[in-house]
């Protein structure tokens, strides 16, 4: 992961670096699914369209979730909505 280019050497401090770690921490981020020998490009039911009863796969999941999503918008709405 390269390291975010904020603008933080004036302000440098404990405090800071522990914020910035714990965002890291829990920031969630879309990432390809990783292919597997028999597929180069898998793909997985969107877990929010399938709770729409919608048919649909996606090659995208949360890197932290785990959960296969569509990039952005099931992947915004599995963040945002309380209920998924
Ligand atoms: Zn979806
Ligand atoms: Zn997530």
């Amino acid at each position: 992961m390269p390291k975010p280019d904020y603008k933080e050497r004036e302000q440098f401090s404990y405090e800071n670096i522990s914020e910035r770690l714990h965002a890291k921490h829990w920031a969630h981020f879309p990432k390809h699914i990783d292919p597997t020998v028999s597929k180069l490009r898998p793909s997985r039911p969107c877990k929010v369209c399938r709770k729409n009863k919608k048919c649909s796969e996606t090659t995208w999941e949360c890197k932290r979730c785990k959960v296969p999503l569509h990039v952005p918008v099931c992947f915004e709405q599995y963040h945002t909505i309380e209920d998924y």
